[in-house]
C-alpha cells in the first residue's frame, strides 16, 4: 500500500509540476550533494565550491553533456594534453581524480569539483586564503567579489535553489513605469537611459528584487542616493533617485527578495542632498557581467514578470 501512494504522488507531482521545475530542482539537489561531498573532503567550506560553480554557470551557457556542474578548468591545471590522465601521473599538474576511477577526466564533476577545490586548497582554508586563491585563478576583482558575495547568499539561506523573486515597490500602492530603456535621457550626458523608472509617491518602500549582497550605498550627482545589489547570476541591481536608504544597512549585507533597502525619492542632479529636480521615482537598472564585460540590459520585461509574481 505504501508502495501505491508513494507512487500516486510520484505521478501527481510529475503531472502538477511543469517539468523544468522538477529537473532543477534535481539538479540543485545533485550539485548540492557533490559540493557537501567534495567540501568533506577537502576543508573548502561548500558555499565557495557552490559559488565557483554559480559564477561559471553565468559564463559558460552550454552545459557539457552529462554534467551538472559548470566549471571549465583551465587546461594549464591538468596533466597532459587531452584532459583524461591516469591518475598516478597527476602530481604536475592540479587534475584530482575525485570519483576514485583511477582518472582525472576535465569532463567529469567529481574530478573538477575536486581539482578547483584542491587548487583553492593550497592557499589556506580561511575566507582570506580562498580570496587569494580566486584571485589567483581569475586574475579579475569582480570575478572573486561575485563568488565571494555569492558564497555568503548560499551560506546564509543554506541552498542553491533561490528562485524566489519581488517587484521593487509594494503592488498595492500606487505606481506607474513605461518600458523607457534605451531612450535618449535629458539628463546626464550623452548615454541612452540604462533602466525603467518606476513612478510612486516619496517614501514609497524600494525592495530587493533579489538575493544578493548590497555592493555600493552613496551618493552620485546625476543617481542621487543610490544602492547596487550583485545578486548570484552576475547581475548587478541598481536603485537610483532614493529618498533615504534603510536604516543600518550596509555595504557586505546579504538580502532576500522583498527586504526593504530605501524608500523612493527624487534626490540627485546636483550636489549631495539635492532633491525634486523631477517628480519622485525609482530608477531601476540591470547589468549583466560576462567576466570579460559588464552592460546594461532592459529589466522591462523582468519586472513585469516579478510585478506578476508579487500579485500572485
Ligand atoms: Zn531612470
Amino acid at each position: 500500500m505504501k508502495y501505491i501512494g508513494f507512487l500516486i504522488a510520484a505521478v501527481l507531482s510529475f503531472i502538477i509540476l511543469p517539468n523544468s521545475v522538477v529537473q532543477a530542482d534535481q539538479e540543485s539537489s545533485a550539485r548540492m550533494a557533490l559540493y557537501k561531498k567534495t567540501s568533506a573532503l577537502t576543508d573548502i567550506p561548500w558555499e565557495y565550491i557552490a559559488a565557483v560553480d554559480q559564477y561559471e554557470r553565468q559564463i559558460h551557457t552550454n552545459r557539457k553533456e552529462g554534467r551538472v556542474t559548470a566549471i571549465e578548468p583551465d587546461p594549464m591545471f591538468w596533466t597532459g594534453s587531452a584532459g583524461e590522465m591516469p591518475a598516478a601521473i597527476f602530481p604536475e599538474g592540479w587534475g584530482a581524480d575525485g570519483n576514485g576511477d583511477q582518472k582525472v577526466q576535465i569532463n567529469n564533476d567529481e574530478d573538477v569539483l575536486w581539482s578547483m577545490a584542491s587548487y583553492i586548497k593550497s592557499f589556506g582554508t580561511t575566507p582570506d586564503d580562498i580570496k587569494i586563491a580566486l584571485w589567483n585563478y581569475y586574475k579579475r576583482d569582480l570575478t572573486v567579489q561575485t563568488i565571494v558575495n555569492t558564497a555568503e547568499v548560499f551560506k546564509k539561506f543554506q541552498t542553491v535553489s533561490l528562485t524566489k523573486r519581488d517587484f521593487p515597490v509594494p503592488t498595492q500602492t500606487n505606481y506607474s513605469y513605461k518600458n523607457t530603456w534605451g531612450d535618449a535621457r535629458g539628463f546626464g550626458g550623452r548615454r541612452i537611459h540604462e533602466g525603467t523608472d518606476i513612478f510612486a509617491n516619496y517614501g514609497v518602500p524600494v525592495k530587493s528584487t533579489t538575493y544578493g549582497v548590497i555592493e555600493m550605498k552613496g551618493w552620485n550627482k546625476f543617481g542621487g542616493w543610490r544602492i547596487g545589489i550583485r545578486d548570484i547570476y552576475n547581475i548587478y541591481h541598481y536603485y537610483a533617485h532614493l529618498n533615504g536608504f534603510k536604516e543600518g544597512m550596509k555595504i557586505g549585507d546579504v538580502v532576500q527578495p522583498g527586504d526593504v533597502i530605501g524608500s523612493v525619492g527624487a534626490s540627485g542632479y546636483g550636489p549631495p542632498g539635492t532633491s525634486g529636480k523631477f517628480p519622485p521615482h525609482l530608477h531601476y537598472g540591470m547589468y549583466q557581467d560576462n567576466g570579460k564585460n559588464e552592460w546594461s540590459f532592459d529589466p522591462y520585461p523582468y519586472l513585469r514578470k516579478w510585478e506578476r509574481m508579487a500579485k500572485n
